[in-house]
């Protein structure tokens, strides 16, 4: 059985005991946090993140790890949306735009075809290879 190490929490610095990934003051301040922001948004289904932010005084940073954790539904509520990682377009779920998944993934092909052409680079040693190219 795995005990339970002795940690940082990562939100106040507060040793904790590491069965949750925030110490007890903290979680249970994120549910509270939660909580205002769900009221909030049910009265006020309309508002910005920024809004909600202000009107809640929960930090917006906290308002994004609430939607991307799926606990509140972003698409449900016209203006609660983010920047994207990558190129700063709102969007509302995930951490980055379309656009940018579809060049994250070209990235990916491109870095395939990198390791493909490593594989030739053992072709390029080979005598057939260069007395072909040269
Ligand atoms: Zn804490
Ligand atoms: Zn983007």
């Amino acid at each position: 059985m795995l005990t339970p190490k002795l940690g940082n929490c990562p939100n106040c610095g507060k040793l904790f005991l590491r069965i949750r990934n925030l110490c007890e003051d903290c979680l249970k301040k994120q549910e509270e946090d939660y909580l205002k922001s769900a009221a909030y948004l049910r009265e006020h289904p309309g508002v910005s993140i920024q809004e909600l932010s202000e009107a809640t005084g929960v930090s917006t940073i906290q308002i994004r790890q609430f939607i991307l954790s799926g606990r509140i539904l972003a698409e449900n509520f016209p203006n609660l949306s983010y920047p994207c990682e990558v190129c700063g377009s709102q969007i509302q779920t995930g951490k980055i735009c379309n656009k940018c998944m579809k060049s994250a993934q070209d990235l990916k092909v491109q870095v395939e075809r990198g390791t493909e052409n490593h594989s030739t680079d053992k072709e390029r040693r080979a005598p057939g290879y260069i007395s072909k190219y040269l």
